[in-house]
């Protein structure tokens, strides 16, 4: 396995981390979109958000909440945008879930996650929420 991240995860390359636990672990990013920027990774190998096993998102999504406030306010930041490339066509360039935390400030030049879209959805809202909520695997929804 030539992952990067799981590289860092298991301490074989450096990396300025900022948290770990059993299950994540939290570093900074080394070209960093800002001062603060934070890469939050399941210990676990999985490409795409919908590949972690429930317990494994849990984990992940409880440290960025854990890990949002000490980073915007190290960097005395006025907010954070948080987001995820889940994807190649998306720009995801190292296949190995990693929630982007920046810190923001007003008038700092970036826009909000709207700005990414150049042109809007044109299918009927009904029709793509129906297909949804047709796909929706009920089991894993229940644990
Ligand atoms: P993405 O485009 O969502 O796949 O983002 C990958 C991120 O990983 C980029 O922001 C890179 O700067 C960052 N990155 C790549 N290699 C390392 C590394 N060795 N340590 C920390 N961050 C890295
Ligand atoms: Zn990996």
């Amino acid at each position: 396995m030539n992952c990067i991240f799981c590289r860092i995860v298991k301490g074989e390359i450096p990396a300025e981390v900022v948290a770990r636990t059993e299950d994540v672990v939290a570093f900074l990013d080394v070209q960093p979109l800002a001062d603060g920027h934070v890469l939050v990774v399941p210990v676990a190998h999985e490409a795409c958000v919908e590949d972690l096993e429930p317990a494994q998102a849990d984990a992940l999504f409880r440290a960025v909440t854990r890990l949002a406030g000490p980073v915007r306010e190290a960097v005395d930041a006025a907010g954070t945008t948080i987001g995820v490339n889940n994807g190649e066509a998306t720009g995801q360039t190292i296949p190995h879930v990693h929630v982007h935390i920046v810190p923001r400030w007003e008038q700092d030049g970036a826009g909000s996650i709207h700005t990414i879209f150049p042109r809007r959805g044109r299918r009927d809202v009904k029709e793509v929420g129906t297909a949804i909520r047709a796909g929706i695997d009920v089991a894993r929804g229940a644990d």
